[in-house]
């Protein structure tokens, strides 16, 4: 005996009139049918008599808890992906400027030279200015009264000073107010 269509229609909720009475006639008949459609009948009853289970007190409170953790773990994270990529990028850009200057660094006492050479240079440069401001100020001095150069030091002191002043303002960092 074959049990299709009627094993699907019992599941079914929008039977025919024929096909209700064909599923009803079957069902006399066929024992195998008529013992699914208890054992479903079954489930559904069982399924709409259990009371639903209410979560235990504080269970909102516990899973916001959870959720901020969980939020922090995922924070922390991805800083440590930043700062791991930051890392890599640093290496990576460290290692391609070591392959470029590979040959300055393969001839490092020339290059060390060459700096030293720049620098003696550089003072060299120095020296000879700050002679020639020397030179100037000797020959100036007699011409010029006492009170131009007391004038000059206070605008210098005045300038420093200043400057001192706008670099730790901006050096400093914003102080957050509560
Ligand atoms: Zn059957």
């Amino acid at each position: 005996m074959t049990h299709l269509p009627f094993q699907d229609w019992l599941f079914e909720d929008t039977l025919d009139v024929i096909q209700a009475d064909a599923l009803h006639s079957h069902l006399e008949t066929c024992v195998e049918c008529r013992s699914l459609e208890g054992a479903f009948q079954q489930v559904e009853h069982s399924l709409r008599s259990t009371s639903q289970v209410a979560p235990a007190a504080g269970f909102t409170l516990r899973w916001q808890e959870k959720l901020e953790v969980e939020r922090g773990r995922l924070h922390k994270h991805q800083i440590r992906l930043a700062f791991a990529f930051g890392l890599g990028g640093a290496l990576i850009l460290l290692g391609s400027l070591a392959i470029l200057f590979w040959p300055l660094l393969d001839s490092l006492d020339a290059l060390l030279w060459a700096v030293v050479y720049q620098l003696y240079l550089a003072f060299t440069v120095v020296h000879q200015v700050g002679g020639i401001l020397a030179a100037l100020a000797r020959a100036l001095a007699p011409a010029l009264p006492l009170l131009f150069w007391v004038l000059i030091l206070g605008l210098l002191t005045q300038a420093s000073v200043l400057w001192v002043v706008s670099y730790r303002y901006i050096t400093n960092p914003r102080r957050i107010e509560i």
